[in-house]
């Protein structure tokens, strides 16, 4: 089996269902999200991750994205047009991720142009940001996702793309619950210290959102859990 055969490819509709879950599963967790960011942080990552939504209702409007990229497009250019420190991360993440598949000019990426994307845009939030894992930002959900969903479709030719998502969601939400257990070293988090002990990770969770955002959207199901979060 290699990524071209269905089971290894990601539904036509995968762009507008990753997005339009994405966007209802922050919308339904801001408050939650925007709680740990004043437990643990200044206050503002709810506000921002509204203002992201209400950016990306307005682009979906009057983009009217129809491809893979263009549903992306409009995601990673809400980001843009956001404060905080996550604003241009996201944004810059979400335009790494936009560009799957581009290099094959392929309509929907496989899973292994998703992995390698998601790669990308590690990288970039890493060269940008400077935080490693363990720092108790996004890059502590990201980096065990992206690590699982390339160890789960390569070690075995049979797993299909949903299963290799599944691995990464389940890696993702395991690894920004574990950030409560962490000492925040970046971002506004940094400034209280051990006050951020005992609190996950805002960022962190919203990239297991968006990782498990993404499963839901090849499923088909369009529902990722938020209730871990709290
Ligand atoms: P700020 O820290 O500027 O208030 P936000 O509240 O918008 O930014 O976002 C906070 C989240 O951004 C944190 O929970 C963390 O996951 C992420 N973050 C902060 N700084 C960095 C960084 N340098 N690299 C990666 N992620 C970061
Ligand atoms: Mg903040």
């Amino acid at each position: 089996m290699n990524d071209q055969t269905p089971s290894r490819t990601l539904p036509d509709s995968f762009g507008r269902a990753f997005v339009l879950t994405l966007r209802e599963t922050l919308v339904g967790s801001a408050d939650e999200l925007g709680d740990l960011d004043r437990r643990a942080g200044d206050g503002d990552f709810g506000t921002n991750v509204r203002t992201a939504m209400k950016h990306l209702d307005q682009n979906l409007e009057t983009d009217e994205p129809r491809s893979y990229r263009e549903w992306l497009t409009a995601l990673y250019m809400a980001w843009l047009g956001v404060g905080g420190t996550s604003g241009p991360l996201f944004g810059m993440f979400f335009r790494d991720l936009a560009k799957a598949g581009e290099e094959a000019d392929a309509a929907v990426p496989t899973i292994a142009q998703f992995a390698n994307a998601l790669a990308a845009g590690q990288a970039t939030v890493q060269k940008y940001g400077e935080a490693n894992v363990g720092d108790k930002t996004m890059i502590d959900s990201l980096d065990p996702a992206v690590t699982a969903l390339r160890t789960a479709f390569e070690a075995d030719a049979e797993t299909t793309a949903v299963e290799a998502l599944f691995a990464a969601e389940d890696a993702a939400v395991t690894a920004a619950t574990a950030t409560a257990q962490t000492i925040a070293r970046r971002g506004r988090a940094s400034y209280v210290g051990d006050a951020s002990q005992g609190v996950i990770d805002p960022g962190a969770a919203a990239m297991a959102l968006v990782i498990s955002s993404a499963r839901a959207g090849a499923d088909g199901s369009g529902v990722a859990n938020i209730g871990w979060i709290a």
